[in-house]
């Protein structure tokens, strides 16, 4: 069975393990190094991600996950998980997984009492899906290999480049799955991917 594995390190990790396990997947909690080995994808819950890369560093996870996205198997960032997944931060000279070539903008939506619920057109996924917002970031611009996926008043809110993906908004605070099941979808190809190699 497909093992997918949630960084709980901080945010909204049970609510990405609820919506997993409701695909009929496996997901496991991710804190170590070792966590890593076991697992066939990985999402980044939202939270707050200048704590996360604290937690990151103070585990000495940043090489161990910068190597888990170059081996090809899929990431997923949502909200701040998608801050740590950025190459560019807008106005901070450094990034911190920066794996996909895209530029953020943090808290770009307004404070948390600016969070508000939008129906998203997302390419490959749904023509109507709940999106759900808090004091999140914007895609600024993405890299060719990039493809935009979703917009929400002119701005990128989703994005996928290869094995890589990030939204803006939280699909985990919804019952709605089909982010996830689109998730789970490219880690089912990449094991086929390898299995064919
Ligand atoms: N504003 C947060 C940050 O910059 C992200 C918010 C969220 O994940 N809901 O990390």
């Amino acid at each position: 069975m497909v093992k997918i594995g949630v960084m709980a390190l901080q945010g909204a990790v049970m609510e990405h393990i609820r919506s997993l396990e409701e695909c009929g997947v496996e997901a496991v909690l991710v804190k170590t190094k070792s966590d890593l080995q076991n697992i066939d994808g990985l999402i980044f819950p939202g939270g707050e991600s200048t704590t996360m890369r604290k937690l990151i560093d103070r585990f000495d996870l940043l090489i161990p996950l910068k190597q888990f996205a170059e081996s090809g198997k899929p990431m997923f960032g949502t909200c701040a998980g998608l801050i740590l997944l950025a190459r560019n931060i807008q106005d901070q000279d450094s990034q911190h997984i920066g794996v996909l070539e895209a530029t953020v903008e943090r808290n770009s939506f307004g404070r948390q009492v600016n969070s508000f619920e939008t129906i998203l057109e997302i390419q490959g996924v749904a023509a109507d899906f709940p999106a759900v917002f808090i004091r999140a970031p914007h895609i600024v611009e993405v890299g060719k290999s990039v493809e935009i996926l979703a917009t929400h008043e002119n701005r990128i809110v989703m994005a996928r480049q290869d094995n890589i993906l990030g939204c803006s908004f939280h699909p985990e605070l919804t019952n709605d799955h089909r982010i996830t099941a689109y998730f789970i979808q490219m880690v089912q190809e990449s094991l086929a991917k390898q299995v064919n190699l």
